[in-house]
């Protein structure tokens, strides 16, 4: 998890020392701008999102760890990986962590991930990012059986053949 320079969102900033025991939950609804803002790399292209991320996140602290669960959802707007035809997608993603709890400025241990707690606070922006990124489509077909472009002259192969011979391998 890196918080790196990501702008922190106030709905994923949890006051440990408000937290009851038995835990708390907390309804997520971050706007697509807030949300790209979030999940983009340092100089990526932040991904286009038509709705808002909504869903609920559960946080129970168990001693020296942060048990988080929860689920959300977001439509987002993509490209066939086929055709580029532009489409949506739901992504419908899960959070099951344990993570411990870190004070800043203490040194990472390298097989886990942890939860930088600054002024007893930590930012949960992280962990959904990743979330985020999990849920989201590693290959995108606009139907499973989008026939793609001609390699030869490009045109949309969902439309009628292009009259192209067929591609010499
Ligand atoms: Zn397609
Ligand atoms: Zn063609």
């Amino acid at each position: 998890m890196n918080p790196g320079r990501r702008a922190a969102l106030p709905d994923l900033i949890v006051a440990l020392e408000d937290m009851p025991p038995e835990g708390l939950e907390r309804p997520l609804n971050l706007g697509p701008e807030a949300l790209a803002a979030l999940v983009a790399g340092d100089g990526e292209e932040p991904p286009s999102l038509i709705t808002a991320l909504t869903g609920t996140l559960r946080l129970r602290r168990l001693g020296a760890r942060l048990e988080v669960r929860g689920s959300f959802r977001v439509e987002a707007a993509v490209a066939c990986d086929r055709c580029l035809a532009p489409a949506s997608a739901v992504l419908a993603g899960e959070i099951e962590e344990s993570l411990p709890l870190a004070a800043a400025g203490r040194p990472e241990e390298a097989d886990e991930d942890v939860l930088i707690v600054t002024d007893g606070r930590v930012d949960l922006g992280g962990l959904l990012a990743e979330s985020f990124w999990l849920a989201w489509p590693y290959r995108f077909l606009c139907r499973p059986d989008c026939a793609g472009l001609c390699p030869t002259c490009g045109a949309d192969l969902n439309q009628g053949a292009c009259g192209c011979p067929p591609a010499a391998s």
